[in-house]
């Protein structure tokens, strides 16, 4: 197969991270006999000390031309004060909205070796594996009318949670096909109580759910997801929900697992004509410029990152299967970055790569 992956290192850690993501997406094209076109482009700070701009519009075109982009992190503590044009962070919005990626995958998975790192009880989050699909391009952080309307005592604070059904629809049968895969559940998260919004969306993902017989579907309030997350993680196979209560419980799902740096991500929009789904992987961490520069970022996120990227965008399901096998052995040796508390000394950024390939 033809890969044709663009790559924006982006900022901080970045550039360590994706560097080993590559070397081991490039390990894994020659043991399969892929052929891989890499294109490298900016976006972040770096865009902005090198065009002015977060998001340069040849990275728009690169991103557009590319089946599948691999994404560090964007950021850097300079640009803290700057105003939200001239921010790294827009950068990010700016591809997501370009590439029209609508689901958000962050699969929570606590490896066997890494119990100890997870702020809950072995008991408790011991065979965790489950799949966050987050609405991505739409709800309350992009309805309008929104803003901040002075008038003295009563100024007025609006956002504006919106959906159509459309919009509901497409993520949802993303998340069913997902379930398919795997253990054939979908849950599915709102606010029903008391939003009309999510009164809408539960009825059009009870109508999606017919399409899909062979696929369970139940029910949960966000309060109560948000609960039985930490209580009882093991009974979610596919969390569905919208843009914000995702944005929210996958960051609580992010603690399950342990070190932040060991999460992939995946944002998935349409078919390209080529049949690839487009996608855009990143590591769920930031840019960490406390560690930044000194070879000791944990590359394991933006790795299983390459897995994902190899599934979705792809369907080499083998091929992903093999990077995360890989990346579950590496946990086991031991062979680990600081922030997973090994017991000896810890391996740097590019000996985990190493150790990754190898596994391969
Ligand atoms: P962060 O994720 O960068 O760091 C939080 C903590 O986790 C830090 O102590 C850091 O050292 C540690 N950490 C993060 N990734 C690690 C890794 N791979 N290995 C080992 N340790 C790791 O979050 P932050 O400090 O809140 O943000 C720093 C910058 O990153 C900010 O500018 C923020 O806006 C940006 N950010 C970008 C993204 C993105 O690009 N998707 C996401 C979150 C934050």
């Amino acid at each position: 197969m033809h890969l044709n992956v663009l790559v924006l290192p982006g900022d901080g850690i970045g550039p360590e991270v994706t560097r080993e993501a590559v070397r081991v997406l490039q390990h894994v094209a020659q043991k399969w006999r892929h052929q891989v076109t890499l294109t490298e482009g900016l976006l972040g700070g770096i865009a902005i000390h090198q065009t002015g701009t977060p998001f340069p519009e040849e990275t728009a075109r690169l991103a557009s031309k590319a089946d599948a982009t691999l994404m560090g992190a964007v950021g850097l503590p300079e640009f803290d004060n700057a105003p939200p044009e001239k921010r790294p962070e827009k950068g990010l919005l700016g591809i997501r909205k370009a590439l029209g990626v609508y689901a958000n995958l962050r699969p929570v998975r606590a490896y066997a070796s890494q119990l100890d790192s997870s702020p809950l009880k072995n008991h408790l989050v011991e065979g965790t594996d489950m799949i966050i699909v987050r609405e991505l391009t739409g709800g309350i952080y992009y309805g309008t009318p929104r803003g901040i309307f002075e008038d003295g005592a009563e100024t007025r604070a609006v956002n504006t949670m919106t959906y159509t059904r459309s919009e509901i629809e497409r993520v949802s049968r993303m998340a069913f096909h997902l379930a398919r895969a795997r253990r054939k559940k979908v849950t599915s998260v709102d606010k029903s109580n008391v939003l009309e919004n999510s009164q809408l969306w539960r009825r059009v993902v009870i109508e999606v759910a017919r399409e899909f017989p062979d696929v369970a579907l139940d029910h949960i309030l966000v309060d109560n997801c948000a609960m039985q997350l930490i209580l009882n993680p093991r009974r979610f196979d596919i969390v569905l929900t919208e843009n914000m209560f995702g944005d929210i419980l996958s960051d609580e799902g992010a603690v399950l697992a342990g070190s932040i740096g060991m999460l992939p991500s995946a944002s998935i929009g349409d078919r390209r004509p080529s049949g690839a789904w487009v996608g855009l992987y990143e590591p769920v961490h930031g840019s960490a410029p406390d560690i930044a520069g000194q070879n000791k970022a944990n590359p394991l996120g933006a790795i299983g990152s390459v897995g994902a990227l190899l599934e979705y965008s792809f369907g080499l399901k083998e091929e992903a299967a093999a990077v995360d096998a890989a990346i579950e052995a590496v946990l086991r040796s031991g062979k680990v970055t600081a922030d997973l508390r090994p017991s000896g000394v810890p391996a740097t950024t590019g000996q985990v790569g190493d150790a990754v390939c190898a596994a391969i």
